[in-house]
């Protein structure tokens, strides 16, 4: 299954790409984690990025569309694989449907993950994600039973940079204008599928799933 997860920044991509994982066993190319990592190394490559993530804005084609041919080429996305937060603008999308072409995988489904803009809000803000083992948390809808505490692992939670109110903002304004048009990219090409993203964690993904499993 070659899949792309489309949705605002806070729409749950990433907390779905995870049990896509899971019940597909394909991986899951998220350019979000990989240019973090990147920050997080200190890489020449991560300071660039820095800048442009702190600020909400998108990190320039050139260097994110390198980092997903590179993984693509990978030997675990032969079986499939999940795309989350890339393509985030025509040009990526039209750029990726060249590489998979020449890789003889095109897409398969492009999922939008529908959420409304003040749920969007509420779920950024609140966001914390465990430094450890990565898993997420948000205080206002599902909280770790004790403040600041992964209950997992015992790790710490962080919020993200770009969580922070301002950055949100521009996120969401960036995804209103660069990246909805994409909804009417893959809706042309007759593989867009959409899913109402509002609800528990486990009913929407039992959306997603009934989708995927009648591809
Ligand atoms: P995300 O975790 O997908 O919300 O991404 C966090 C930030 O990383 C974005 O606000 C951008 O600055 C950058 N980023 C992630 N994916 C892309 C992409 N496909 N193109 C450009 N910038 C990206």
């Amino acid at each position: 299954m070659r899949i792309v997860l489309l949705g605002a920044p806070g729409a749950g991509k990433g907390t779905q790409a995870k049990k896509l994982i899971e019940k597909y066993g394909i991986p899951q190319i998220s350019t979000g984690d990989i240019l973090r990592k990147a920050v997080a190394d200190g890489t020449p490559l991560g300071k660039e990025a820095k800048s442009y993530m702190d600020k909400g804005e998108l990190v320039p084609d050139s260097v994110v569309i390198g980092l997903v041919k590179e993984r693509l080429a990978q030997d675990d996305c032969k079986a499939g694989f999940i795309l989350d937060g890339f393509p985030r603008n025509t040009s990526q999308a039209e750029t990726l449907d060249r590489v998979l072409e020449e890789m003889g995988m095109p897409l398969q489904v492009a999922l939008s993950i529908d959420v409304d803009m003040d749920v969007l809000m509420k779920r950024l803000t609140g966001r914390r994600t465990c430094r450890q083992c990565g898993q997420m948390y948000n205080i206002y809808f599902s909280p770790p039973a004790e403040e600041g505490i992964c209950d997992r692992c015992g790790g710490e939670l962080y919020q993200r940079d770009d969580d922070r109110e301002e950055t949100i903002r521009k996120r969401l304004e960036v995804y209103q204008s660069q990246t909805a048009p994409l909804i009417e990219y893959y809706e042309k090409k007759g593989i867009l599928r959409r899913v109402e993203g509002t609800g528990g964690i486990d009913e929407i993904f039992e959306r997603i799933c009934s989708i995927l499993d009648s591809i």
